[in-house]
């Protein structure tokens, strides 16, 4: 006998705090993106990103720090990576990382009209990048498009860890690269009296 049964609800997630896990990219990587928005012409075009997370308290900051574009089938409707290729750039960047954690963990891909909503294909190709290996502790995709005025971008965390993917992530541009030089310029120029 059943008296009263759950509402036919999926579970969902929502945020009590603010959220303030955050996508930082460098400058380079910031107008890398822009330059292939700008080539892609009416196709859609993939690239992966390099990407070291910190956890700073309870604040988790995703560092894009380089994207490459690789071998790849493109149509205005899908795109497809080169799974060899795939393996070369992980690999180049494991060992770049001291051979360890695989960073390579951003896809990005543009849309050739003015929406950034994922197809059904685009959630298919996260499976793939996961499929048969050892999960990673996450994932990072972007979608990209041109917009009737200007270019927009999308980004969506996959926590693998928690379980759950959070759409819309908060992101920003920062050259580390550059603020380090001028901390340590500084540093060495400048005696305080
Ligand atoms: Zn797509």
């Amino acid at each position: 006998m059943k008296l009263w049964l759950p509402y036919p609800n999926p579970p969902a997630v929502d945020f009590i705090t603010p959220l303030t896990d955050l996508i930082v990219m460098s400058w380079r990587v910031y107008q890398d993106i822009h330059h292939v928005i700008n080539e892609c012409g009416r196709q859609e075009l993939s690239w992966l990103g390099k990407v070291v997370k910190t956890d700073e308290g309870r604040r988790s900051i995703y560092y894009i720090s380089a994207i490459r574009l690789l071998e790849q089938r493109s149509s205005s409707v899908h795109t497809r990576l080169d799974p060899a290729a795939i393996a070369q750039v992980a690999h180049e960047w494991i060992m770049e990382e001291g051979g360890k954690d695989n960073p390579c963990r951003f896809w990005g891909h543009t849309h050739p009209g003015s929406c950034t909503e994922p197809s059904s294909q685009d959630d298919a190709q996260m499976q793939h990048f996961i499929h048969g290996k050892f999960t990673p502790p996450f994932y990072i995709r972007g979608i990209f498009s041109k917009g009737s005025q200007h270019y927009h971008g999308e980004f969506t965390l996959y926590d693998y860890q928690r379980g759950i993917k959070i759409r819309h992530m908060p992101w920003e541009v920062e050259d580390r690269t550059r603020q380090q030089k001028w901390t340590r310029r500084i540093a060495r120029r400048v005696r305080t009296s």
